[in-house]
């Protein structure tokens, strides 16, 4: 796997690619790689593709009182694992080469961002939008990778791609746990024993959530069941929601597709994960 940190060396490598008929196929990340970054690279890598893996811990998407600073970073194992995984090749930039002075541009999608994360990160989502917008122009892939885990997310570069006619079929990929449910998260390095004990509690509370609703439950019971559940497991709880799987407005209307999303803390440390709700019950 051949690493870049300028972006002419990238450009040339992935036009070479491009010339011997290879398609090309972007997974971002922001480095200190798990299995779920690794379930990404596998659903990308298709016989005649081009997997290009970026790792950027990405500043603009980052709060002034989030764990910027202290986010984990481990460049040496990212590459063995991306090298283990198959990637082909990965973009690895330093902040000037993605911000240089001067750089003014902001990527703003509404609707999509605006509650959820969106409201208990103000920014969050501009910075996600506008990073993305310029891998995707850095790389130009015709496939693009994103986690379910990241719910919201995968909906505003969804939205975003629609809206600006990015050439990119976007794929997400499915949640990879722990054993016990835990969502794979670079953030879970955080938890200390007693956390991460307590941590499974998110995932179970979306699943019994998930099956009361499923089951006919109303949906503001559920979730405020949810919210105890968490609360009584030693979370401090941003929200639960249940949400249109699409367009992420509240709803209950249980013909269209639903998703429960849920954002919560255990001390310093902030997890979030999601679970489909079955309309069919
Ligand atoms: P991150 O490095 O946390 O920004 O994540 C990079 C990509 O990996 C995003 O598209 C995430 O949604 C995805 N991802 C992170 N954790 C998981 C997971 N447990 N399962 C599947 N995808 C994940």
């Amino acid at each position: 796997m051949e690493v870049f940190r300028e972006l002419a060396g990238l450009r040339e490598q992935v036009a070479a690619a491009r010339a011997a008929g290879r398609e090309i196929a972007l997974v971002p990340t922001m480095g200190a790689l798990h299995a779920g970054h690794i379930a990404l690279v596998e659903a990308a890598r298709r016989p005649g593709t081009c997997v290009v893996a970026s790792i950027f811990v990405n500043p603009k998407q980052f709060g002034a009182n989030e764990d910027l600073s202290r986010y984990p970073r481990k460049e040496t194992g990212d590459i063995a694992m991306l090298t283990e995984a198959g990637c082909d090749l990965l973009w690895l930039p330093p902040v000037e080469v993605m911000y240089p002075e001067g750089f003014s541009t902001n990527i703003s999608v509404a609707g999509v961002s605006e509650g959820l994360d969106g409201a208990a990160r103000p920014g969050h989502f501009d910075g996600v939008a506008t990073v993305v917008a310029k891998l995707f122009n850095q790389v130009q892939p015709t496939r693009a990778y994103f986690g379910e885990k990241d719910f919201q997310q995968l909906a505003v570069i969804r939205r975003m791609v629609a809206d600006l006619d990015f050439d990119i079929e976007v794929t997400g990929v499915p949640t990879q746990r722990e054993d016990d449910g835990l969502a794979l998260s670079s953030r879970n390095v955080y938890l200390d024993d007693e956390e991460r004990a307590k941590a499974v509690a998110l995932p179970r509370a979306l699943g019994i959530a998930a099956r009361a609703i499923a089951a006919g439950t109303p949906v503001e019971k559920a979730l405020a069941d949810a919210t105890t559940y968490l609360a009584n497991a030693g979370f401090e709880v941003d929200y639960v929601s249940l949400v249109d799987a699409e367009t992420l407005q509240p709803q209950a209307d249980a013909t269209r597709r639903r998703q429960l999303l849920a954002a919560a803390r255990l001390g310093a440390t902030r997890l979030i994960d999601n679970l489909a709700v079955d309309p069919a019950g």
